[in-house]
């Protein structure tokens, strides 16, 4: 047992993570979180007897969750319980054809043909992607690794070109499909980390492995209890938690930190295990110069942000499947317009979540609650939109689901909720509003994010979306159990 005390400065996802980690690796942990409540961006609203996810809604890759409950002889079942869905989602395009994903091939296979794909193409686009996913894997996942000098060390030169380098996500996904639709749906498993498959290194296309072997999952009551389970094995860890308690310090002395400051008081510690966002912590908690936080913001451009529209309906629309796609006419135009251009899609690609779908409990009985989701550009603090502008955007998107099958939307809505980049900035303190950390550019970063360990401090750490491998649960979660392994490995 170590005794020495680790400080987390957030309880997202990652941050949670690591404490649990941590603690399971006998530190004293702490945590101090800004809001009323943990989770971060998994977060829930409930109104009127309408429950909604206002941040993740798709659980993938489970047994990473389950690690953080095994390293204490416990099973996650006794604390979360989840189920597969079917379909995994339903993909609605502009000339009316509707797509279901299954993982099951024969159910696949079916889909493929109503619109002309051949089967077999999507049998080799899954092979390729099974091929990219174990590589990345066993490496980049599973063993932390941080830069180019971990990636030779581990992979050498034969294992490294095996990463289909010289390609863009689309380019690999145009190489094995030949219809726009299958071509567009893949294309958007982007989606897991707000990027762009045009800009987007081709070996992100490990990512439908993840949904295909390891199925898609939903929290029974809203993946808000995933952070309940969570708290409950905390609480029987010892792990203190301050809410309310924004942190606005972190002190040093000489090259190391020693401390912070939340609500005005000074709290020591040996280690700083940083959950806010690598460019805002370095900014304003160590208040570091100007030129070092430009290096950062060249290679940490952050993620894209969204529009999150939560809608209480009187009704229910049989044709919606609980995770559903309602896709761009010109899908490589909504991803330069929004990820090169950065300026507001006219026509989005849009998410649509209906878990009143498999579970009755999130809305009235009759009814549905709508959590939609546009991607869109992250904040520009040189030009902002006001709160004005991006909800003029909104009724584009009303229109847009109306014109393509959800009739009357507009009438049915007898509750809205609506949080614009700006919200989601104040609320979790992230880079220009971004919701899954930093973007996966081919050109920028090829994919890599901050490392874990701080460059100018070597006892404080960084941990979730910005830090390596990345935004979405599953990583942020293997981030938290890969800090705390590095943490332990420095320490000794
Ligand atoms: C709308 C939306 C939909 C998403 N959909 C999915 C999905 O379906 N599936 C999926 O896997 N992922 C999804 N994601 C991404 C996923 O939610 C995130 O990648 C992940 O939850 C981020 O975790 P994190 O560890 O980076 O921390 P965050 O969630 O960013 O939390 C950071 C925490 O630090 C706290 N904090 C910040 N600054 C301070 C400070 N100074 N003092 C104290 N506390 C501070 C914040 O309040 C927050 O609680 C979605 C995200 C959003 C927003």
């Amino acid at each position: 047992m170590s005794g020495k005390k680790v400080i987390v400065i957030g309880s997202g996802l990652g941050g949670l993570s690591a404490a649990i980690s941590l603690r399971q690796s006998g530190y004293e942990v702490e945590i101090f979180e800004k809001n009323a409540q943990i989770g971060g961006k998994l977060n829930v609203l409930k109104d009127r007897g309408y429950t909604f996810d206002l941040g993740p809604s798709i659980l993938t890759l489970p047994h990473i969750f389950e690690r953080l409950f095994e390293r204490s002889g416990r099973k996650m079942a006794d604390y979360i319980s989840i189920r597969p869905l079917r379909p995994h989602w339903r993909n609605f395009f502009e000339d009316g054809i509707t797509l279901d994903l299954y993982p099951e091939p024969e159910k696949m296979a079916a889909e493929a043909r109503k619109v002309g794909e051949p089967p077999e193409n999507i049998e080799r686009f899954l092979k390729y992607s099974a091929g990219l996913y174990d590589l990345t894997n066993e490496g980049y996942f599973e063993q932390g690794l941080d830069n180019w000098r971990d990636f030779a060390r581990h992979y050498g030169l034969w294992k490294f070109f095996q990463f289909d380098l010289f390609r863009n996500m689309h380019q690999g996904v145009a190489s094995h499909l030949k219809t726009p639709y299958f071509r567009d749906i893949f294309d958007f498993f982007i989606k897991y980390v707000g990027s762009s498959a045009q800009r987007a290194p081709a070996f992100m296309n490990a990512m439908p492995t993840i949904q295909f072997r390891y199925d898609l999952w939903y929290v029974d009551g809203g993946l808000y209890n995933i952070a309940l389970g969570l708290r409950r094995l905390m609480d029987e860890l010892g792990i203190k938690i301050h809410l309310n308690a924004p942190v606005s310090d972190v002190r040093r002395e000489g090259s190391r930190v020693s401390g912070l400051v939340a609500n005005g008081t000074f709290h020591a510690a040996d280690i700083i295990v940083s959950n806010m966002e690598v460019i805002p912590a370095y900014e304003q908690l160590l208040r570091e110069d100007k030129t070092f936080i430009a290096s950062l913001e060249k290679k940490l451009e952050p993620a894209c942000s969204g529009l999150i529209l939560d809608l209480g309906l009187d009704c229910k629309y049989p044709q919606l499947a609980h995770h559903n796609f309602f896709f761009s006419a010109h899908q490589r135009g909504h991803f330069h317009t929004v990820f090169q251009k950065r300026q507001m899609p006219d026509d989005p690609t849009i998410y649509l979540v209906a878990a009143s779908r498999s579970d009755p409990g999130v809305a009235p009985a009759g009814c549905d609650c709508l959590k939609i989701l546009p991607h869109i550009p992250y904040i520009d603090d040189k030009h902002p939109l006001t709160r004005e502008d991006y909800l003029k955007f909104k009724e584009r998107i009303l229109d847009k689901l109306e014109r393509m099958g959800l009739k009357d939307l507009r009438k049915h809505i007898v509750f809205e909720h609506v949080w614009t980049p700006l919200d989601i900035r104040e609320q979790y303190n992230s880079n220009k509003g971004s919701i899954y950390g930093v973007v996966s550019d081919r050109w920028k970063n090829l994919a890599f994010k901050a490392p874990k360990q701080s460059t100018l401090y070597p006892n404080l750490f960084f941990v979730g979306g910005s830090v390596n491998p990345g935004g979405g649960m599953p990583m942020v979660v293997l981030c938290g159990q890969n800090v705390a392994r590095k943490i332990v490995a420095w320490d000794k």
